[in-house]
């Protein structure tokens, strides 16, 4: 069975067509932004009277939000399946995580990451040169890439693998914990690019083994501006503070000599100065509860049923076809992106928009290595078209998650079933 979608926010937004009328909007773009849930904001909203300045003030309302926010800690931990000794820093989103992961790395650090990865997992370690791997096409070929890789440089260096546990483009889950054996076993350290893969499955740092885990608010059903960076408090706490500034510093002296005499923090202040976002932050721990609370079978299964009806309803259709990397029988979250002959994705995805009131997306979706790699091989559909400017190397993006009725995916495959008629 496929179950009940858990309640969001959203479901009753109607948007207007192109032809006047009014329709329900089906929210099938999840994977940028996902719809809040009900008791995520209702949970802010009960709190929102009480908001107060998080470790600064002595009045209660103070003291209350600082409370909640340690307590939001523990509940990502949990959530997340923590080590004992990890530490929860809170960050903006998974972008800032890993650049502020990239921002304490120890000297002469060598970084691999897969050239698959969104742009988020991609760029942030400028300095440090990542050495790319070339696209796998399927999960052991990934684990032996990575293999060959780490072994090719074996010098004791301290080495870090960046890692998606589930692609943004093709919803393909990642073989992380195989990854993070490999990486061990040559003494590197692997951090998991969990945005994707949170708001559909449980992650569990201690089963997968992976060093650190970062992850967005907004894709985990809760509403913008507060993301995680989770794990092993050794390099952040010998690295410089990310943000220097108020709550990351311990004492802060002036100098005989006029200059300044500045200890910081150990542990997550030390890379979260300034006010923190303490309604974002209790925001996500209370997605993270509910998301707990839900249990596996609904992040799991439901989902499952609902990709597998997408997915045989785009197989039926002429002229289509589904991206994947790793094979049409690899494991995968509800991610599916698509190409349909004849059509142009953005101009597809404006017409699922403007006259059927479905949002998705279209474009090369922050990973522009991986979508070029799987788009390789399409025959030039804009000259097909006749229109020599109209570029092939895009294409359309539907995405749900846990809050999305079954209608919604039945909605996109009836207009995919029009829109392919329109160009046969
Ligand atoms: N990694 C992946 C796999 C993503 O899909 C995204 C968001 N599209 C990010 C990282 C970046 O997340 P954010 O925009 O919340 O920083």
């Amino acid at each position: 069975g496929s179950g009940e979608p858990l309640p969001v926010l959203g479901l009753d937004v109607t948007v207007p067509l192109a032809d006047g009328r009014r329709v329900p909007y089906a929210a099938l773009d999840q994977a940028a932004s996902a719809p809040v849930l009900r008791q995520v904001w209702d949970e802010v909203a009960e709190y929102a009277p009480y908001y107060g300045s998080v470790h600064r003030g002595a009045g209660h309302l103070s003291r209350l939000s600082t409370e909640l926010y340690e307590d939001a800690r523990e509940t990502v931990a949990r959530f997340l399946d923590c080590r004992e000794d990890d530490q929860v820093v809170f960050t903006r989103a998974t972008t800032d995580s890993l650049n502020l992961l990239a921002s304490a790395l120890p000297e002469d650090c060598r970084v691999y990451v897969f050239e698959t990865e969104h742009h988020a997992a991609l760029l942030p370690w400028r300095g440090a040169g990542p050495t790319l791997l070339d696209a796998p096409d399927g999960p052991a070929a990934a684990v032996a890439a990575l293999e060959r890789a780490l072994a090719a440089d074996d010098d004791g260096r301290p080495a870090l693998v960046c890692v998606t546990g589930a692609s943004n483009v093709t919803g393909e889950l990642w073989p992380v914990r195989e990854l993070a054996a490999v990486a061990h076993a040559h003494g590197a350290r692997i951090v998991l690019d969990a945005a994707q893969l949170a708001p559909h499955r449980p992650v569990s740092v201690r089963e997968l083994g992976v060093d650190w885990v970062a992850l967005s608010g907004h894709k985990l059903y809760a509403p913008f501006g507060a993301g995680v960076l989770a794990g092993r408090a050794d390099w952040l706490d010998a690295a410089e503070p990310y943000l220097a500034g108020g709550g990351a510093s311990r004492r802060v002296a002036r100098r005989e000599d006029g200059g300044l005499d500045v200890e910081w923090h150990s542990g997550p202040a030390r890379h979260e100065a300034g006010s923190p976002n303490v309604v974002g932050v209790h925001a996500l721990a209370s997605a993270c509860r509910v998301l707990t609370e839900a249990g596996p079978d609904l992040l799991a299964g439901r989902e499952e049923a609902l990709l597998a009806r997408l997915r045989e309803g785009l197989a039926v259709l002429p002229g289509v076809r589904v991206l994947s990397l790793f094979g049409d029988d690899a494991p995968r979250v509800g991610v599916v992106s698509f190409v349909v002959d004849g059509w142009d994705s953005a101009a597809l995805a404006d017409r699922l928009a403007s006259s059927y009131g479905i949002g998705v997306r279209a474009g090369l979706f922050c990973a522009h290595p991986l979508v070029r790699h799987l788009l390789g091989g399409r025959p030039d559909a804009a000259a097909e078209c006749g229109e020599p400017d109209a570029s092939p190397l895009n294409a359309v993006r539907a995405s749900f998650g846990v809050g999305t009725p079954v209608e919604h995916v039945d909605r996109l495959l009836d207009a995919l079933v029009d829109l392919v008629a329109e160009v046969a």
